[in-house]
């Protein structure tokens, strides 16, 4: 097998946040597959061919893209921020798993990009400097009380979660569910992030108390974190030691 396929992270929208490794995956394609608006972010190359999908068709579009690699096209499957978060790598893995054996002799390659999670983190200070997690709040791939229990377990033991796919037209009480058993747990003062399109010129960073932290400042485009009892703000900054239970 000659073909290629490389899943490449465009990284959260701003085009220096593309690594040039990146840039140079999307070059060297004779094929782009991807969700339309993620295309139009990948820079144009005479001569390639482009292969716009819907958002919901990730596997499908794996194998598409499969397919196309088995043929000998030098394939780049296109991502937001990195292909590894909840996203189309581990699509790609499953459509080769269910897949033609053939495939397993392509060249399968995984180019990183920033994560919404490190983005947004980026713009506010450290909050990720203690340990984190990151949890989706989509039920479309697994039943809500799994989300709920590893929601509560993280915000127990005390994690900063940062949480993907917050809400959607389709998952609209999802959130408001999170925030309420992270109110159950944690202080009225505890900090909550409402990181929006970072990186993008619609970008919109809030920072909320629990107490208070609506859901409905969140939206598809949001990435919500839910600080830690050590996450603190200083100036306007907000941040997570690295130490914690040691004295001073
Ligand atoms: N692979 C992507 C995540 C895909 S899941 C990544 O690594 O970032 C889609 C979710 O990611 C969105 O619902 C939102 O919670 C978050 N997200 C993606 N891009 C974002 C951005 N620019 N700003 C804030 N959140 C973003």
């Amino acid at each position: 097998m000659t073909g290629s396929l490389t899943v490449v992270g465009l990284g959260p929208g701003e085009p220096q946040w593309l690594t040039p490794a990146a840039a140079d995956a999307l070059r060297a394609a004779t094929d782009l597959v991807g969700y339309g608006p993620y295309l139009d972010r990948a820079p144009q190359t005479p001569g390639q061919q482009r292969h716009a999908s819907d958002n919901r068709v990730e596997v499908e579009r794996a194998r598409h893209a499969l397919a196309l690699a088995a043929e000998g096209r030098r394939v780049a499957v296109v991502s937001g921020g990195d292909p590894g978060v909840f996203a189309m790598a581990a699509a790609v893995f499953e459509a080769l798993e269910g897949g033609d054996p053939a495939w397993h002799r392509l060249d399968i390659r995984v180019e990183p990009g920033i994560t919404a999670m490190l983005a947004a983190a980026s713009r506010l200070g450290a909050p990720l400097g203690g340990d984190f997690c990151a949890i989706s709040l989509s039920d479309n791939l697994k039943p809500w009380e799994v989300i709920e229990t590893r929601l509560s377990a993280a915000l127990k033991a005390d994690f900063v979660v940062a949480l993907y796919n917050p809400i959607s037209k389709a998952r609209p009480w999802q959130l408001g569910r999170a925030l309420d058993i992270a109110r159950t747990i944690h202080t009225p003062q505890t900090p909550v992030v409402f990181a929006r399109a970072v990186g993008r010129p619609d970008e919109r960073i809030a920072v909320a108390d629990l107490a208070q932290a609506d859901a409905g400042q969140a939206d598809m485009a949001t990435l919500v974190m839910i600080g830690a009892s050590t996450t603190r703000r200083v100036g306007p900054y907000l941040y997570t030691p690295r130490s914690y239970g040691i004295a001073p």
